[in-house]
């Protein structure tokens, strides 16, 4: 029988950690956060860094909560925090 990977522990903390995080966006609703200075020198990567980005609403935060989840990218509070 194939084991599986994850024990339930590390996935109960996991879920734990996605939490904190989603609870960080949902946080700043209404706030800028600063995409951090990556590797990438697209405009978009470039423009979320210098200007950053309003969280509109729930629905936004929980995007951006994503996309930083599947894009690799990070946010903070501050421009120049790494
Ligand atoms: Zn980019």
């Amino acid at each position: 029988m194939r084991k599986h990977k994850i024990e339930p522990e590390t996935n109960v903390n996991a879920i734990t950690a996605w939490k904190k995080r989603k609870q960080w966006f949902v946080d700043r609703i209404g706030k800028r956060v600063y995409r951090c200075p990556i590797k990438c020198q697209c405009d978009s990567c470039k423009n979320g860094h210098i200007n950053g980005i309003l969280i509109h609403d729930y629905d936004h935060a929980i995007y951006l909560h994503l996309a930083e989840g599947e894009m690799g990218i990070r946010y903070t509070d501050a421009k120049y925090e790494q």
